[in-house]
């Protein structure tokens, strides 16, 4: 119930105006039925005077005056019934929406990545992913809401309309329903847990019906024949996730036939009664027609609905969706707030830094020392695995190492703001994205603090390579890069590869000093590759970079090179000191020259 709390504090802080105007015509909507009930009751009880007295007798015009008056109700119900439904939709979306903001907002706050590697976060960042187009969106509780409420205003107003006829019979309806709803929303809740304690197995069933349909995987599929396999293995994990949910709404016997029977009593003894009065003419034709709808009415409660199911599930998703601000939010001591870094960065210095990914079992950098020299560009090589990409994270302080430290011109990286860092690193990795979005943006984006210039822009390009390209698309700067969209185009790989040295480029027009390219060239021929990395080494002259690469022709171009083996530097030189000494290095390097050689002479 707790859940259902902070749910309803959500939604009333979602769009306050919205809230505050639906809670008004939920308000209506709620005391309208009842007014109506009385009203039409009192007419009742006037028709026979006014049949009596003629067209033109005061009690014919209190009987027509209280006929516009039930008219009226009814036809106001009707026409904001609508309006409610539509002012609840929107802001149920807006509670979608606010929520899936908060949780952006909550991914983003931490300054590295780490976190996005515990299941626990990334399960509920998938989920919060599919608010969108989830069928149990939190959004949905406030139609629920708004339609449960008013059957609740309605059945309690109701209710009371019987302490007229007899006090104890409407405090009988008044305990007993308002019981069994709580009784019954408990169970929902319960019931809420089960199905959301679900989500993960149920994100996994999802994942293979995705991989059956969508084409990435078609192929394989096909080749492999794994279609009916896969099928199965749907069925089964759906099965699988959706059983608890199925067995838990089987609720247990006390919970449906105790306030089943109670109802059912509460309406033998009100219904029997009232069936003695008129009898007996105890009371009159008007009480009785009030009363009898009164009874009816009092039976609106609805506590067995999908909107109760709704609004459990949300009291359970909203809570944990939310708790990820506080298991995000970055401690205060961890935000350093010093003061900016001068230009020229300095030279980057890795003491004794070890480092272990979360729940592995083995460090993959042990003491590493390592100096990255300023405006001198370094080539990383190791087999793989060695701790390449770990090392150029680390340096972007994607990820703090476990043990030792970085410092920056001799300052402790840890001490940087991470924002200050951010703006002086630009890193191209091996799986850099390839953004959907316009051309300009693609590239603009390596320094969004920078306001959109097309000059820069075009320099950029220009020097990356990749200025006819863009020009050449067919909406030119505009053109999303994705042929999936109304103005879109596709590029090919290297292309992508000139595009995202552009974006680091743009990066070093807005102050970035060290530049960082992590094999993004996976998909380049040797030719293609040995040309980027020249025009990179060429555009970033004076600039601290790191390259890794496999290609040995690439490595021997940078100042130095080290060699990366156990989580330690082994070897360090330029590649002519590193080949007159005879190890890893030279050797990993005649190796590949002798297939390269081998290949060239088949
Ligand atoms: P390299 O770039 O030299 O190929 P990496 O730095 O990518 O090596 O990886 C070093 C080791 O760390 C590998 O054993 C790899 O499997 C592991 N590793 C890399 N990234 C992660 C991660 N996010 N979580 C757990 N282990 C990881």
């Amino acid at each position: 119930m707790r859940g259902l709390s902070l749910l309803l504090g959500t939604m009333s802080r979602t769009g306050r105006s919205r809230a505050a105007a639906l809670a008004l015509i939920v308000l209506v909507t709620s005391l309208l039925p009842i007014a109506t009930t009385v009203v039409t009751g009192l007419l009742v009880g006037r028709v026979p005077a006014a049949v009596a007295g003629g067209l033109g007798s005061v009690p014919a015009r209190t009987a027509l005056t209280l006929l516009a008056g039930a008219s009226a109700m009814i036809v106001v119900g009707r026409v904001i019934g609508p309006f409610k439904e539509a002012l609840a939709e929107n802001l149920g979306r807006a509670l979608d929406l606010e929520i899936q903001e908060r949780v952006i907002a909550a991914v983003q706050a931490p300054s590295g990545i780490a976190h996005l590697e515990d299941p626990e976060v990334t399960d509920l960042v998938e989920q919060a992913r599919r608010l969108g187009s989830s069928g149990m969106r939190p959004g949905l509780a406030v139609a629920a809401l708004a339609s449960l409420v008013p059957s609740w205003v309605q059945a309690l107003g109701s209710a009371l309309i019987l302490v007229v006829f007899h006090w104890w019979v409407a405090l009988l309806w008044l305990a007993v329903w308002p019981a069994a709803i709580w009784l019954f929303q408990r169970e929902y809740i319960r019931i809420g847990q089960v199905v959301y304690g679900q989500s993960r197995r149920m994100r996994r069933a999802e994942y293979l019906c995705d991989l059956a349909l969508a084409p990435d995987a078609a192929k394989d599929l096909r080749v492999w024949g794994m279609g009916g396999w896969l099928a199965d293995r749907f069925e089964a994990t759906w099965d699988e996730s959706t059983r608890p949910g199925r067995l838990a709404r089987r609720p247990g016997r006390g919970v449906v036939w105790l306030p089943s029977a109670a109802i059912l009593a509460v309406n033998a003894v009100s219904y029997g009664l009232l069936a003695v009065a008129a009898a007996r003419g105890d009371i009159g034709l008007a009480a009785v027609a009030v009363f009898t709808q009164a009874l009816i009415a009092a039976n609106f409660f609805r506590a067995f609905d999908d909107q109760n199911a709704q609004l459990s599930f949300a009291a359970v998703q909203v809570p944990a969706l939310l708790q990820l601000e506080q298991r995000l939010r970055p401690a205060a001591e961890d935000e350093p707030t010093a003061e900016a870094l001068p230009d020229a960065v300095g030279a980057i210095s890795f003491k004794g830094v070890g480092f272990r990914y979360r729940g592995m079992e083995r460090d993959v950098l042990r003491g590493l020392d390592l100096t990255l020299e300023a405006g001198r560009s370094l080539a990383v090589v190791g087999v793989n695995g060695a701790g390449k990409t770990t090392l150029v994270k680390l340096l972007c302080g994607l990820y703090r190492p476990t043990s030792g430290r970085i410092t920056v011109g001799g300052r402790d990286l840890a001490g940087i703001p991470s924002d200050a860092w951010r703006k002086r690193v630009a890193a191209l990795f091996q799986d850099f994205a390839q953004y959907h979005l316009s051309a300009a943006d693609n590239i603009a984006m390596g320094a969004p603090d920078l306001p959109v210039d097309t000059d820069r822009l075009c320099r950029v390009a220009e020097r990356a390579g990749v200025l006819d390209v863009i020009e050449g698309l067919p909406w030119a700067w505009e053109t999303v890069l994705n042929r999936g969209y109304a103005r879109g185009a596709d590029l090919s790989g290297g292309q992508w590869q000139r595009v995202a040295l552009a974006r680091a480029l743009y990066a070093v027009e807005a102050g970035a000093r060290v530049l960082v390219l992590d094999e993004p060239t996976a998909n380049l021929d040797v030719r293609a590759e040995a040309e980027l990395y020249d025009r990179f080494l060429e555009l970033t002259a004076g600039l601290t970079t790191v390259l890794i690469s496999h290609r040995f022709s690439t490595v021997r171009r940078a100042d130095r090179i080290v060699v990366l083996a156990d989580g330690v530097v082994s070897e360090v030189g330029s590649h002519e000191e590193l080949m007159s000494r005879g190890g890893r290095y030279a050797e990993m390097f005649r190796l590949q020259a002798a297939r390269f050689t081998e290949e060239v002479g088949r």
